[in-house]
């Protein structure tokens, strides 16, 4: 296979999970709800099952490159091959460790001295790298190069009697991002690291019981949501909890008093019709958009004119960059209209949602081709009007540029580019595909917005505040966020070699 590595332009979400307990014929939810979650990742998925029979307890595992429903063609794989009442699936974008080596595709599964284990992992790991070297120093062989594996040679190594104690245990040590759901012979533990970074939420599934990154997931196969799993808990599922109806949860120690959720769930990962952290992500969105339009209205005079005229009022269309800022840009408009500006709505972007994998890219440097590929511009909406486009974020800049391109071969009257959330100076280390420091738009000028509008070669260009994104998500008491990424604020510490290695790999994807 002929490796090529491409530069990300947007960031990548990673990886979506999903754990089933106590519903017969599990692999087909499992699957359902990792379609829900694809926009997570898209590289690779898999579903393990446990199969109990009258004197055995077998794991059944499918996994492999590409969307659940190229992985999962065959029908007969979730009917005849993963049966069970219980399993795990995962969603796979990778951050640690390159897909071709397909070991990396999770769920990963061992069999040690309490019996089978599979583990699904949303998040990113920031002692990773010296828990790799302890654990090798100490004789310990890696099947893959993910951080997600440490955890499960964590608990093998565990001297404790219970899976439990011992997951306990490999949790304790870890540090960083961690949603998970970990398949036992007798169990579904479900856990959330203690800064609640990623979001996931438990639901009931007629008797059983289903975790899942967001409640798209459950939407889809009927689940109820129940709630969030804490930042810091560990929920045991099993037999007696099919019993009872009742989970029962441990904590982790050392959980802060206020969460670090990751802001840019909202702003950007997160699917609209999810519910995360306690809201949902459409409701917050929407009033990201409606904060952007407050500190960056685009007013109907002409630019160079003071006097706004009734010809022009007319001509101010707002448009998304899809589908990622829709929601924003609805609130966008409307909270334009409510402060007296005629801006309307107008789809004026296409995007192509066919764009698989396989698909030849163009080489590296026709970069205007590959957001065509993309993107196209309707351009009967635009020609002649006044254009403000919204967009979630600017990493690179790279496409933000090719996108003005593209709205002013249109022929719009003025382009102005509107970003619903603060400047991205710094790169995330739990979990989110972004470049280094260096290679970030915003660091690159310092965020300097004069600067910055004449590279992107726009009429005028504003940023969502950092105080303005923060009125609007549900913070309280107890709920906090994570805006490492705008503010270089980091809730924990990231050890050294784990910066060191960001920067060498983090941002290169191989295809
Ligand atoms: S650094 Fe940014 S992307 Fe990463 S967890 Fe924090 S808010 Fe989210």
């Amino acid at each position: 296979m002929r490796e090529r590595t491409i530069k990300i332009q947007k960031p990548r979400t990673y990886c979506g999970i999903v754990g089933v307990y106590g519903v017969s014929g599990a692999s087909k939810d499992i699957y359902y709800g990792l379609n829900a979650l694809q926009h997570r990742g898209q590289e690779a998925a898999g579903i393990v099952t446990r199969e109990r029979k009258t004197d055995k307890t077998f794991f059944n595992v499918h996994r492999g490159p590409g969307l659940v429903a190229d992985v999962f063609r065959d029908e007969k794989l979730l009917t005849e091959v993963l049966k069970g009442d219980a399993g795990i699936g995962h969603d796979r974008y990778s951050t640690t460790g390159s897909t071709e080596n397909l070991k990396n595709v999770q769920p990963i599964v061992v069999n040690y001295r309490l019996g089978n284990l599979a583990i699904s992992h949303n998040g990113n790991l920031t002692n990773s790298h010296r828990l790799r070297d302890e654990l090798t120093q100490e004789g310990t062989i890696f099947q893959t190069t993910t951080d997600t594996e440490i955890i499960l040679h964590l608990i093998a190594r565990s001297k404790k009697d219970s899976v439990i104690d011992q997951v306990y245990e490999a949790l304790e040590a870890i540090r960083g991002a961690f949603s998970l759901v970990i398949l036992s012979d007798d169990q579904l533990i479900v856990a959330r690291d203690p800064y609640g970074f990623r979001p996931l939420a438990l639901g009931r599934l007629g008797k059983g019981f289903v975790a899942a990154s967001e409640t798209c997931a459950f939407d889809v196969i009927g689940a109820e949501y129940v709630r969030d799993v804490e930042p810091g808990e560990i929920i045991v599922i099993d037999d007696e909890a099919l019993r009872t109806g009742e989970t029962r949860s441990i904590f982790l120690p050392e959980i802060p008093r206020q969460s670090r959720h990751c802001i840019f769930e909202y702003i950007y990962f997160s699917r609209p019709d999810s519910r995360i952290f306690g809201e949902s992500v459409d409701k917050v969105r929407r009033k990201i958009g409606k904060g952007l339009a407050e500190e960056a209205p685009v007013s109907n005079a002409t630019a160079g004119s003071d006097a706004p005229s009734g010809e022009d009022d007319a001509k101010l269309v707002v448009i998304s960059v899809p589908d990622s800022s829709n929601t924003a840009t609805l609130g966008y408009v409307s909270q334009s209209m409510k402060m007296g500006i005629k801006a309307r709505f107008e789809i004026g972007l296409i995007r192509s949602h066919y764009i698989g994998r396989t698909f030849i890219q163009p080489d590296q440097d026709t970069r205007t081709l590959k957001v065509k590929m993309k993107f196209n511009t309707v351009k009967g909406v635009l020609k002649g009007r006044r254009v403000v486009i919204v967009d979630d974020s600017i990493v690179r800049g790279t496409t933000s540029k090719q996108l003005v391109k593209l709205v002013r071969e249109a022929e719009p009257a003025e382009v102005h580019f509107r970003v619903s959330s603060p400047p991205i100076m710094h790169p995330c280390y739990y979990g989110m595909d972004f470049p280094s420091e260096g290679e970030l738009f915003a660091n690159q000028f310092d965020g300097d917005i004069e600067r910055m509008t004449e590279e992107l070669n726009v009429d005028s260009l504003s940023y969502l505040s950092l105080e303005k994104l923060l009125d609007s998500v549900p913070l309280d008491e107890r709920r906090g966020f994570c805006t490492a990424c705008f503010s270089g604020d980091y809730p924990t510490e990231v050890e050294v070699n784990t910066k060191e290695e960001f920067e060498a790999n983090i941002n290169e994807v191989k295809i």
